[in-house]
């Protein structure tokens, strides 16, 4: 088991450990050096946000623990599963068992309900929903009026919802969520951080997002600096005005 070392995180189980992650996108002098290096632990149980400038391979690094990327090398952990070195049906199933992911753009399918779009990743499994689980999300995310309708017929927020509902339902080991506000207005925004931090407070899910919003870090219990592909700090209890000390610090205001 791998415990995490920094001083609030101490005693932490990791649920998702990463070593030396190098991920080079394009190739010859194209090549971009997205992740030069990365080693980061994420507790489980706990709400951690990664930020950084544009370009510093937050996302780059999200999908890769995610196994929605292939890295060129280093290693992924999952919950004592290695993520990396696994063939594309090993991490679909990985990703079904395992790993709810938040998109910026929801990603719903169009065609499906929001109950269908909420249970397809466990229909797809073979896996029966925990109506009582099932339940507890829905209403949660204020969803029980909106599940028989489709994805046009909601606001943004109630579609950020959805995929939210959508990535907890199998109880995974990590959600991750890419800039999960990004294109919603502050008060549907300020919904689905609160319900993220209640998913880890009151449900013990662990989540880890990407955000360049200092208002949304501070939903989290610490944030993660990215700079340049690599590590460049951390935060523990974030407030918006320590984050954004830390994040200028970062850019050498
Ligand atoms: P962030 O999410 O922090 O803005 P990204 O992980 O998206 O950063 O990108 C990190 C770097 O990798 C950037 O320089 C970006 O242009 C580059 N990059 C990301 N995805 C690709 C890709 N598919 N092909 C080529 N370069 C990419
Ligand atoms: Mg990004």
């Amino acid at each position: 088991m791998e415990l995490l070392s920094t001083p609030r995180e101490a005693g932490v189980r990791a649920a998702v450990t990463a070593r030396d992650l190098v991920k080079v996108h394009g190739r010859g002098d194209a090549s971009v050096r997205a992740l030069d290096g990365v080693g980061v632990s994420f507790g489980a149980g706990r709400f951690t946000a990664i930020m950084g400038p544009s370009g510093s391979g937050k996302s780059t690094l999200l999908h890769c623990l995610a196994g929605l990327d292939a890295v060129d090398s280093g290693t992924v952990h999952i919950g004592g599963t290695e993520v990396t070195g696994r063939t594309d049906r090993e991490l679909t199933r990985l990703r079904r068992e395992r790993i709810g992911f938040v998109f910026q753009s929801f990603n719903l399918l169009p065609a499906l309900t929001a109950r269908q779009n909420v249970l397809l990743g466990l229909e797809l499994a073979g896996r029966e929903p925990d109506p009582a689980w099932f339940d507890a999300v829905v209403d949660a995310l204020g969803l029980r009026d909106r599940l028989r309708h489709r994805p046009a017929e909601l606001s943004g927020g109630q579609q950020q919802r959805v995929a939210c509902a959508r990535a907890l339902v199998g109880r995974p080991d990590v959600v991750f969520a890419d800039e999960p506000t990004g294109n919603l207005d502050s008060r549907a925004g300020a919904e689905v951080l609160g319900f993220l931090r209640a998913s880890v407070r009151e449900f013990g899910q662990t989540v880890v997002m990407v955000t360049h919003d200092p208002v949304a870090a501070s939903y989290a219990d610490r944030v993660v600096l990215l700079a340049d592909g690599r590590l460049a700090g951390e935060v523990d209890r974030p407030t918006p005005d320590t984050v954004l000390a830390a994040l200028r610090h970062l850019g050498g205001a």
